[in-house]
Formats: C-alpha cells, structure tokens, sequence
C-alpha cells in the first residue's frame, strides 16, 4: 500500500470501524477514477468499560474517534465518512440531525459530529478492508477520551448525590410498569398509543428524556421511580427548608411527575417548614466604606448584660480598635461620661454610629455631640 501527501485540492474520505476489541481508522484521497488512496492509519484498543459498549456504540465511538484523530485534516473542509455499519448512516445522518430517540451517547456523539462537514456513505464490509483490519489488530494503546470520560462522570455524580443508590435506581425503574415502558420508549421509540394518562407527562418530555445506566433522566435529573420517591422525599425533607427550597434542591437531582405538589404537599403538613416558609429573608448587608484614617468613623453599642454587667463598646472602622468599658448603668449621663474619658484619650471621632438606642437619642446626648462638634 502506498501512502500519497497531502493535497488540498482532493476530496478526503474517513474509513473508520469497530471490532469487537479495537478500532480502526483510514483517511485517504478520493482519485478521480473512484479509487481511495491512504495518507494515514491508526488503530487502537477498547478500554475495558468501551469493550462492554453495544456494537452500534463501538462502531460510532470509531467514527469519533478517528475524527478527532484527523481532525487537523478534517475540520472545515467536506468529507466523506464511511461505515460498515448501516444503522448509523441514518443516526449519523448530517442533514436529517439527530434523532431524538437515539441513545444519550449517539445524541452526545451527533452533537460533536455537528462540529464537521460530511456525508456519510456505507461501505461492505469486503470493501472495507483497511479500517476493518486496523480494528482487528489494533495498537495496545487505548487513549480513551476524557471528554466523554467527564460527561460519563457527570452523570454519575448526578446519581451519588441522590439519597438512593444508582443500582436502586435501576432496579426499581426496570420493576416500576410506566418506567420500564418509558425506558423501552426511550431506547426504541415512541408510538402515539402511550401518549395520554400516566404516560403524558413522559410524552411531552420524550425528547428529553435519556437512559443512562439503566436510569431514567430527564435532562441533568434522575427520574426516581414510585418504590423510591417517599425515601427521596424524607431526604430532601430533611432540614425542613420549607417549600420554595425543597423544590429549588429538588430541581438540580431528581424528578417525577407531581413531585412539586408532593413537596408542597409535605411542607404544609410540617410545622418546621412552616415556620421557614414565613421567616424573613435577611436583610441585605450594607457595607460600610472603610475610613481613610483612624477614629475618623466609631461604631457604638451596648453589650449585655453578661455577668449581671452591661458593657459600652466602642470600634474604630479604620483601625477596628475597640474600646470596651464595663458599665453600672446605661443612662444618657453615664454613657456621656464614658465618651468623655475615651475621647480625652483617643481624641474626638468625626462620625459616631449608634443604633439610635434611647441614650444615643436623648436630647442630652445630642447636646453632648454638637457640643464636639459630631
Ligand atoms: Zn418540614
């Protein structure tokens, strides 16, 4: 076999194919007279969690990555893809899209495939020799893709974080009726027969709808099946967040339908949610610029009573220097009297902030400031 350089001016067709341990892959220049003449090779091995893939997920997993392999060849430019397989010419098909009800894997693969300009073109197997035998004797290497590694563990954190374990998850879903059906539905297709009733609010979120380990999910959420969803509950319950925070957690893991009446169904027979539900939400923080110089801005307050005492507290907003003087009473005329020693030691502020407590406000006390000029 002799390999040709490269040159721009050719159309470029990528062979790629799966065998049941490797995978293959030949990028070649289309001759004018029909013949493909190779300008590179590669091959390697499944990871052993690839080598558990359906043969429609091994074969599409060779197309990605023999894409990625030549890219640099690849992007920008039309090619031709060509398989061995026949089911992916129409699931990988660059003008019709991708079919909603393909698997989440070949939905993630179309949507990177997207990123490229080809058409895809069926090849036998006879025909498909070079590819063929590269994934059949492929290179020990494996390099599996870590960013499909990371959507994979995306997923799976999704599922940690949910109270019940994914294999719960998955078992019950196979046991569940509507969500056996709704996975078989998922995978293969929807027919207009189980559209209504139970079924209505899957159908009307088909296309969002994946399986992924035996799992349902509705987009990032894990569908929880009936066996499960009173333990989901409790948990989310746990903390007694009240009704607007159980569906906002709710929200970012799990899913059923009704599970928003559910909570609200909850929350409104407990009385700790109830007593969340009407707290205040806090005021907001305002902060305070901080002073140029020292004693330019105190901040005063009583503290107390601690140890049968009340104490006056003084803080510098420059410095945070605080003052703290233990009082026998917290009058206008005490409180005056200890401003009087702190100021003849540290000077007078320009700016006191008080609480507007009864002796910051009392006319004796604003007597006192004006008479310092605060
Ligand atoms: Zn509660």
């Amino acid at each position: 076999m002799i390999l040709t350089h490269f040159n721009p001016e050719l159309p470029v067709t990528l062979a790629c194919d799966a065998s049941p341990y490797g995978l293959g892959a030949v990028i070649s220049y289309r001759y004018p007279n029909g013949s493909d003449r190779p300008i590179a090779f590669a091959s390697r091995s499944l990871a052993p969690a690839e080598k558990n893939y359906s043969q429609i997920d091994k074969e599409a997993l060779g197309i990605i990555w023999g894409i990625k392999k030549f890219h640099s060849y690849l992007y920008g430019r039309k090619f031709k893809l060509i398989t061995d397989h026949q089911p992916l010419i129409y699931i990988f098909n660059s003008e019709k899209g991708v079919s909603v009800t393909a698997s989440a894997r070949l939905q993630r693969y179309s949507l990177f495939l997207s990123g490229y300009e080809y058409e895809i073109e069926f090849r036998g197997t006879a025909k498909h020799a070079n590819a063929d035998s590269l994934s059949r004797l492929p290179l020990k290497s494996t390099e599996v893709d870590t960013s499909l590694k990371m959507v994979e563990s995306f997923h799976i954190a999704q599922m940690e974080a949910i109270p019940v374990s994914n294999k719960q998850v998955q078992q019950e879903t196979r046991n569940d009726r509507v969500l056996g059906l709704i996975t078989t539905f998922t995978q293969d297709g929807w027919n207009t027969i189980h559209k209504d009733g139970e079924y209505a609010p899957y159908y009307s979120r088909r296309n969002e709808l994946t399986v992924h380990q035996g799992c349902l999910m509705w987009g990032v959420r894990v569908i929880i099946p009936s066996k499960l969803r009173s333990q989901v509950l409790g948990q989310i319950h746990e903390g007694h967040l009240g009704v607007v925070k159980m569906k906002a957690l709710a929200r970012s893991f799990v899913w059923w339908p009704g599970i928003d009446q559910d909570i609200e169904k909850l929350a409104k027979a407990c009385n700790g949610c109830q007593q969340n539900q009407n707290s205040p939400k806090g005021a907001p923080l305002n902060a305070w610029e901080w002073p140029s110089k020292p004693w330019d801005r105190v901040h005063i307050d009583f503290a107390g009573p601690f140890l049968g005492s009340m104490f006056l507290i003084m803080v510098d907003a420059h410095s945070k220097w605080p003052e703290v003087i233990k009082m026998k009473n917290i009058t206008s005329e005490s409180t005056i009297n200890v401003l009087r020693t702190i100021f003849s030691r540290n000077g007078i502020p320009s700016r006191i902030v008080s609480d507007n407590g009864p002796q910051f406000t009392s006319q004796e006390f604003e007597n006192f400031m004006q008479l310092n000029g605060i």
